[in-house]
């Protein structure tokens, strides 16, 4: 029996992850300290006898006495109103956090796979975004805690590869939603559902005319199983291709959940990237993936679960 730690765990994407291991067969460890992620999260999988969840902070040492065949580090906050809200821990845990989970899969001779993201292009130039782009980032602006320590974290990833020949990948995630998202973390998706079910503003930053492309939670999963299970070392993008101005999905969501809301505009936050789209050609090629779930039957997944589950943090 093969074991995964995943750091972040009990988060939105950590906690869909863990499920999905233990549907395989794997024993699951996941850690987090609870920053943004939600016990609530891993409740169903903590009566599995494979399924173990440790209290830890990863910017500190971490211990655990047994083998370890994976480590996800998949721990951060990932919502623009929680990294700005922690940026010094958001800094730590993709960098000390990153140092921390490396050493432990060179001490334990694990694969390695390190969550990044599309933010690592910053406010693109290029639009779709490809693996070879360098991106176009404000390191000192207010996104910068997130977005130069996802950079380091690949950094220090690729670095472990070739000196200490470790196992590694990167993946870049990009804009993903689905159960579990917190109602309140400030992300689009939860903003928008939670205002339309209530039948409140639904509060569109800028014009709209801002882009992003939304993966189903379940598709990402799956890209990221083929991409632990795989030996590409370079980072892969995962995220649907399919784009959208953010006005067509405020739009999108009022009629799915046939809400009375009115769409209102508030101010562009700062460095809000224009245009994100993933080019996923590398997916494609290298690990046969790409996403499957149309937006309209995610969203409506989504919508149920922020309708029904009484159990959100
Ligand atoms: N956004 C919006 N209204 C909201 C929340 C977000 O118009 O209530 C916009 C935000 O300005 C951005 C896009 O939706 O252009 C996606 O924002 P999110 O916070 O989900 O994540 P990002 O993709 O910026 O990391």
């Amino acid at each position: 029996m093969k074991t995964a730690l995943i750091t972040g765990g009990a988060g939105f994407i950590g906690s869909h992850i863990c499920e999905f291991l233990l549907g395989k067969g794997y024993k699951v460890i996941a850690m987090d300290n609870l920053a943004t992620g939600g016990i609530s999260n891993i409740s169903h999988l903590r009566s599995s006898k494979d399924f173990t969840y440790i209290y830890h902070d990863v910017s500190k040492h971490i211990v655990v006495n047994e083998k370890l065949d994976f480590v996800l580090h998949f721990a951060s906050p990932a919502s623009p109103i929680d990294y700005q809200k922690i940026p010094i821990q958001t800094l730590k845990v993709g960098s000390l956090g990153t140092h921390n989970t490396l050493g432990l899969a060179l001490a334990k001779k694990s694969k390695y796979v390190l969550a990044s993201t599309s933010e690592v292009y910053g406010d693109p130039l290029v639009n779709p975004q490809p693996e070879t782009y360098w991106g176009n980032v404000n390191p000192i602006g207010i996104r910068g805690c997130y977005d130069e320590a996802k950079r380091f974290a690949e950094a220090l990833t690729m670095a472990y590869h070739r000196i200490h020949q470790l196992d590694t990948k990167i993946v870049r995630i990009f804009n993903t939603y689905g159960p579990r998202m917190r109602k309140n973390d400030g992300r689009v998706v939860p903003n928008f559902i939670t205002q339309a079910l209530k039948n409140e503003p639904m509060t569109v930053y800028g014009k709209g005319n801002q882009t992003r492309s939304f993966c189903y939670v379940n598709d990402l999963v799956e890209g990221i199983y083929n991409l632990m299970l795989s030996n590409i070392s370079e980072p892969v993008n995962l995220g649907n291709p399919e784009e959208h101005t953010i006005l067509e999905f405020a739009e999108l969501i009022k009629e799915l959940t046939k809400s009375r809301s009115k769409i209102v505009f508030r101010p562009l936050p700062i460095d809000d990237p224009h245009v994100r789209c993933p080019d996923i050609s590398r997916a494609k090629k290298m690990l046969k993936w790409e996403p499957k779930i149309e937006l309209k039957e995610g969203l409506r997944k989504t919508i149920d679960f922020f309708k029904y589950n009484k159990n959100q943090d």
